[in-house]
């Protein structure tokens, strides 16, 4: 339905989970698709190889979204390889639940540093290029606990409240210049972040969701692509909530 081809698009967080199921949901739509990831070099592969046999074209690259100059270098290889980098998908994100009375300094640091600054230099970076194209997508990941709270999350909702601020001033600063940023808050999403979470705790959260389920990688996929359509050119500063009714 959305159609994005010629765009240059940067999936944080893309060889796994949601970030995954946006890079393939980008590039289904024409987009050429970098799939950042960390660590999980064979994992980010195996998201090319999806790609590339459905017919789309992508690429791997790893760097630490928490260290500014690896995100700035980055970035200029993407410019320099394609001339361009229209679309960023901020995914990359990390969670450590604790009661705030457990919670270590380091574990702290290690949220924000990915959570946040990881999302800054990001869009520190992809900003220049967007502006002078004057057409650009940012769209944050951040979390239905970032509104509603939830306890043993304390640090990792912070950082994913702090997302909404952060999403909200960019799309006044840079409107003007082409660039609409919003953010998409996930409700509880089977992913390797989710998996960890024993039964009972997984059916008190789908007692909670009126829709009666957890949510699926690619239902997320879905907002990402229509905010980063041309078809979405109205819409910033938003937060879009797929949540299954979880927080109305
Ligand atoms: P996963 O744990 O499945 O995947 C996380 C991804 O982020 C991996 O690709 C990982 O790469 C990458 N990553 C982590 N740290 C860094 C870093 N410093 N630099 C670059 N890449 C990094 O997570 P999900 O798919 O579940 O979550 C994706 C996003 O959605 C996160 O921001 C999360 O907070 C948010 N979210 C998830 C929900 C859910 O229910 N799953 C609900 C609400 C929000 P590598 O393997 O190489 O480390």
């Amino acid at each position: 339905m959305f159609e994005l081809n010629d765009r240059v698009a940067l999936v944080t967080g893309g060889s796994r989970g949601i970030g995954r199921a946006c890079a393939e949901a980008l590039a289904g739509a024409g987009a050429f698709v970098v799939v950042n990831y960390r660590s999980g070099e064979a994992a980010a592969a195996e998201t090319v190889a999806a790609i590339e046999a459905a017919g789309g074209h992508a690429q791997a690259m790893g760097f630490d979204v928490a260290v500014m100059d690896q995100v700035a270098d980055a970035v200029s290889a993407i410019v320099k390889q394609h001339g361009r980098l229209d679309i960023l998908v901020s995914n990359a994100g990390i969670s450590i639940d604790q009661l705030l009375l457990r919670v270590k300094p380091e574990e702290v640091s290690r949220t924000f540093a990915t959570n946040v600054e990881g999302a800054i230099w990001c869009a520190k970076a992809a900003i220049r290029p967007m502006m002078r194209k004057r057409w650009g997508r940012i769209i944050h990941i951040s979390s239905v606990v970032g509104e509603t709270g939830n306890p043993g999350q304390a640090v990792y909702s912070a950082s994913k409240a702090a997302l909404i601020g952060l999403t909200k001033t960019l799309a006044r600063e840079y409107a003007s210049r082409g660039v609409t940023v919003n953010a998409v808050a996930p409700g509880y999403i089977e992913t390797d972040m989710t998996g960890a979470l024993n039964e009972e705790v997984r059916q008190a959260i789908v007692d909670q969701t009126p829709l009666g389920r957890v949510g699926r990688p690619d239902e997320i996929a879905s907002a990402v692509l229509y905010l980063a359509s041309s078809e979405a050119g109205y819409v910033t500063g938003q937060v879009l909530r797929v949540n299954g009714g979880m927080y109305i």
